[in-house]
């Protein structure tokens, strides 16, 4: 099963994909932690990304179009995947309905998560990340220890309030317009209230999936 997690940063999606991915036994694809391991890791792709990730600014259609296909062509992807904040701008739409079409495989649900901007400006700001295994924590002050491993609490750069302002505009501007070119499409395309607790929202989430 091939389905793509919509919405605006903040949103919840990683939460979701997380245990979506484990209620489907699938893995979960986001760029954006491919993106993150490669500026820890310090490799190229980390290098030209960093500058690019912590404005809030979306890196080239061509470098997520390349994470896409390896991780959709890759055996952990035999089954599906779970497609998290991979589907930014349009020509990433084209590029993925390229590649599954090359795979021989359909788009079995576009689900788009959905709230209004003071909430996901609240949530961002009151974020904070392990800095050693990644889990996201909501209202936990950075420089705390992680519950899952003991690592140390820090804020993502781009959770500051200007890369904020900034991420919620290039959302409005370069992946709004993807929910459009979805509908018109033909997608199978459900929107998801994504006010609520992770399991509330993942009620939802359950009840949206193709049968
Ligand atoms: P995320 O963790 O999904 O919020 O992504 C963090 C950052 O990684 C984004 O603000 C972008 O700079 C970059 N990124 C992740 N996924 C994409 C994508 N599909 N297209 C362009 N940039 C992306």
């Amino acid at each position: 099963m091939i389905i793509v997690l919509l919405g605006p940063p903040g949103v919840g999606k990683g939460t979701q994909a997380k245990k979506l991915a484990e209620h489907l036994g699938i893995p979960q694809v986001a760029t954006g932690d491919v993106l993150r391991a490669a500026v820890r890791e310090g490799t190229a792709l980390g290098l030209a990304a960093k500058t690019v990730m912590d404005r809030g600014d979306l890196v080239p259609d061509d470098v997520i179009l390349g994470i896409m296909k390896e991780a959709l062509a890759s055996p952990a992807a035999s089954r599906g995947a779970i497609l998290d904040g991979v589907v930014r701008t349009v020509p990433q739409g084209e590029g993925l309905k390229r590649v599954l079409h090359k795979l021989g495989r359909p788009l079995d649900a576009v689900l788009m998560f959905e709230a209004p901007t003071d909430e996901l400006v609240r949530r961002l700001s009151s974020r904070t990340v392990c800095d050693s295994c990644q889990t996201p924590y909501t209202g936990r002050e950075p420089g705390s220890a992680c519950q899952k491993c003991g690592g140390r609490l820090v804020r993502r750069k781009d959770d500051e309030p200007e890369a904020v302002r900034n991420r919620l505009a290039v959302y409005e501007r370069q992946t709004a317009p993807v929910i459009d070119w979805y509908r018109r499409n033909g997608a199978p395309f459900t929107s998801i209230d994504a006010v609520g607790g992770p399991d509330e929202v993942f009620r939802r989430v359950v009840q949206a999936l193709p049968q």
